[in-house]
């Protein structure tokens, strides 16, 4: 069952954070992203279903490393890692569709552990809706390393999932060789709650390019699994080390079994160049994800400044008579909290869609924030800076 609680509340308590708004404040909010509050499932509910929509805004990419054009993402919301009665999961392929539909999501993959049929039973719902429904599988080493594929062609036909050997004599399940099979089939692999570590296999798959990604936040796990406990709830901080030192592609997925709790959720947004399963698939190879749980956005730097650039906007507000405000607005669904540097102000918690202006007591030409919940290590927030020659009025 998910470990979470309400990230609200967990913010709240987070190390180096001296919050101001009220718990009164806080509860005036209508939209929260990673954690929604309203009751019912679609798959086990009878009334109407309703899509909890929560738009982020398409992100611009000025000076993208191969292209001459300036680049724009659409912010997609994924989870890449959940289970239908094809295996161990209790829910219908279908109704995994329109849960994901419910939640918000616009991309998944269902990842049994070992049929592939989630798919093709899915595929109906996903086209009724517009979900985005990649392949999916998970597999891995025997009694040890869990991978996750999606994306592979309808052609792969899994040997032994979670019975790949580590030794070369069993050539039929040698790890070695089925992870070469999977990915030449065009499987995007990650390595799901990575609870055993970076073992020989998983450094040679990073080595190979064969591992491409890691999840820092499994939704299923809770305490076990070699969770560490830490900014309010359990996942795994030093995968997000590894994540960054191997330049691995960041997830936070629900691994969800039963239906969908309505705390928690667990989203790896994704910055697709438009709404397909190829642009997903692409993003994912370049790692533009951001892992999303308990009112965190974790990444690497370099996508969390291109987010940020079109989630936020910092501006200065100069009153005739000698008054000045920073103007700050969040453009998306996600409650920030900007730290001002250089100032006495206490942090400022932006809900999702608020605007707030902070006192000045000079008119600085720059503005250095540092964004309390906005993670580029485990221990390290994203700090962005800001020209305030463009004053508003
Ligand atoms: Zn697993
Ligand atoms: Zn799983």
């Amino acid at each position: 069952m998910p470990a979470t609680s309400g990230g609200r509340a967990d913010t709240e308590g987070r190390q180096g954070n001296h919050l101001v708004t009220s718990r009164a404040a806080l509860a005036v909010w209508a939209v929260l992203f990673c954690v929604v509050t309203s009751s019912g499932s679609a798959a086990r509910g009878r009334g109407p279903v309703v899509r909890r929509e929560a738009p982020f805004p398409a992100v611009f990419d000025s000076a993208p490393a191969r292209h001459a054009a300036s680049v724009q993402y659409e912010v997609l919301r994924g989870d890449f890692h959940m289970h239908a009665l094809h295996s161990d999961g209790s829910v219908s392929p279908a109704d995994r569709v329109l849960e994901a539909w419910e939640y918000g999501y616009d991309v998944i993959a269902i990842t049994d552990h070992a049929g592939l049929g989630a798919y093709e039973e899915a595929v109906p719902m996903a086209r009724a809706l517009d979900v985005l429904l990649l392949r999916g599988i998970e597999t891995g080493l025997s009694e040890q390393e869990h991978l996750i594929a999606v994306g592979f062609s309808a052609d792969y036909e899994p040997r032994n999932p979670h019975q790949w050997s580590e030794t070369e004599g069993q050539s039929e399940v040698f790890y070695r060789k089925q992870w070469q099979r999977l990915t030449g089939a065009g499987g995007f692999v990650f390595y799901a709650h990575p609870h055993v570590g970076l073992r020989e296999p998983m450094l040679w798959g990073i080595d190979q390019g064969l591992l491409e990604g890691i999840e820092v936040y499994n939704g299923v796990v809770g305490s076990e699994w070699n969770t560490v406990e830490s900014h309010g709830t359990y996942w795994y901080p030093f995968a997000f080390d590894w994540a960054v030192e191997y330049n691995l592609t960041i997830f936070a997925n629900s691994d969800a079994h039963e239906a969908r709790a309505d705390t928690g959720q667990a989203v790896t947004l994704v910055l697709a160049t438009d709404r397909s399963r190829e642009a997903v698939l692409e993003a994912l190879h370049a790692g533009r994800t951001i892992a999303c749980f308990n009112n965190m956005l974790c990444g690497h730097e370099w996508a969390l400044q291109l987010l940020m650039t079109s989630l936020i906007d910092v501006r200065l507000v100069a009153v005739d008579g000698g008054r000045a405000f920073l103007r700050l607005e969040n453009h998306g669904p996600v409650e920030l909290t900007a730290e001002i540097a250089g100032t006495p102000l206490e942090p400022v918690i932006l809900g999702p869609y608020q605007k707030a202006l902070a006192s000045l007591r000079r008119m600085p030409d720059i503005a250095t924030i540092n964004w309390k919940n906005v993670y580029t290590r485990p221990t390290q927030n994203l700090t962005t800076t800001h020209t305030l020659s463009d004053v508003t009025p």
